[in-house]
């Protein structure tokens, strides 16, 4: 069958695809530890589940308006309100199917061919991946270790041209974990002003944050909510990935526009699951708090467990859960370092450059596992770089 010629252009999140290759390898017998795919490894809040499914028997079932339902709009507007600091009003909410939806939209709607999207690298692939697809053009801003995992603003300034029409940034970061401080956010955000650029702010990670880190969303700096887009959601912060929930919230000015997106492809995300989100938000958070608090004391393992491997070497992230360790002296790139754990030691992990060129000595390690899987992993990435550097003397 003939393709249509824009299929040349779209990517995709190897996490899946890994995820196949491993449970592949699973069938056949072998033990594989799964680090690769950035899911929370806990059950969606009892509460959740419950509200979703009275909410099915009780007729739920039918279309919802397309924004969102009213409930779960004015829930999103308050809690944003008050964890992002900026005044949000549901008219300003768009309920998407995953966090996705709201990228897929943003960039659909106001990248045009020939148009520059300032993307971070390493970072989360689709970005990159829709601009191409909209035959935008991604420019990568390297994210590096040795600036904690936190932008340049001088690059950044840098990589603006007349053709840049919109900035994503990511913080909490996927893959790398790190975190833009305030300042950072500033700075952005004057560049942003001075451009006239759409910023599309990724806050899928906001609530997961470490050692008293604050949130900050650049929506909440002056004149910045008028010309940023920001994608939150379920998935993350209520271990509800597999609900495909998430959402926007936009300035006046797109709220046509998410509008007339929604109509012309979804119509509106699932209406029971809306019910189920709006509990999530407004019911008890104890499950969330939980939740991260287990996380803290698993990054603490695993990077503990990673800089005492010799040619390993990890920061301490702020936020999500992903570790991503530069393994370069090991001898070997983060893709054939992965392709290693998984083949002689069943520890699936992903390549850094699975995220983009500046993760080539990096692999992606996510921690949402139970703490005896991650000693498990640990140990055996020991076995496989002690025999790798061992051979190299
Ligand atoms: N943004 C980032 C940075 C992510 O890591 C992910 C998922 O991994 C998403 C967005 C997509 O979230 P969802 O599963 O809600 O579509």
């Amino acid at each position: 069958m003939r393709l249509a010629s824009r299929m040349s252009t779209i990517g995709t999140e190897s996490a899946f695809e890994v995820a196949a290759r491993a449970r592949a390898l699973e069938a056949t017998g072998r033990s594989v530890i799964h680090l690769e795919i950035g899911e929370p490894d806990f059950d969606t809040p009892a509460n959740v589940r419950e509200a979703a499914k009275r909410a099915l028997d009780g007729g739920f079932t039918h279309y919802a308006p397309f924004p969102g339902i009213p409930a779960l709009r004015q829930a999103i507007a308050d809690d944003a309100t008050a964890r992002k600091r900026f005044a949000v009003t549901p008219d300003r909410v768009f309920v998407t199917v995953g966090g996705k939806g709201v990228m897929l939209n943003a960039i659909i709607g106001l990248v045009d061919p020939g148009d520059e999207v300032i993307v971070p690298d390493p970072g989360y692939p689709i970005y990159e991946s829709l601009v191409r697809f909209v035959g935008g053009t991604p420019v990568p801003i390297p994210i590096r270790m040795n600036r904690e995992f936190r932008l340049d603003v001088d690059e950044l300034a840098s990589l603006i041209t007349p053709r840049t029409r919109m900035l994503v940034i990511n913080s909490p970061a996927n893959p790398t974990g790190g975190v833009l401080t305030g300042g950072d956010l500033e700075a952005i955000a004057e560049l942003a002003t001075r451009h006239d650029l759409v910023v599309l702010a990724d806050e899928i990670y906001g609530r997961i944050l470490y050692d008293g880190t604050e949130h900050h969303s650049i929506a909440s700096l002056p004149g910045m909510a008028d010309r940023t887009i920001v994608l939150d959601g379920f998935s993350k912060t209520f271990a509800m990935t597999g609900w495909r929930l998430g959402y926007a919230i936009v300035p006046p000015s797109l709220v046509a526009m998410y509008g007339q997106l929604i109509i012309n492809t979804i119509s509106c995300a699932p209406t029971f699951v809306q019910i189920g989100a709006a509990e999530a938000l407004r019911g008890q958070q104890a499950d969330v708090d939980a939740m991260v608090v287990e996380f803290r004391a698993r990054r603490d393992l695993v990077v503990d467990g990673l800089n005492a491997i010799p040619g390993i070497r990890c920061l301490r992230p702020s936020g999500a859960f992903y570790a991503f360790p530069d393994v370069s002296g090991t001898g070997l790139s983060g893709a054939e370092l992965a392709e290693k754990l998984l083949q002689d030691a069943g520890v699936c992990v992903l390549a850094g450059t699975a995220f983009g060129g500046i993760g080539t000595d990096h692999i992606r390690i996510s921690y949402a596992n139970s703490r005896e899987n991650l000693g498990l992993a640990l140990d055996r990435i020991r076995s496989v770089v002690n025999t790798l550097v061992a051979a190299a003397r």
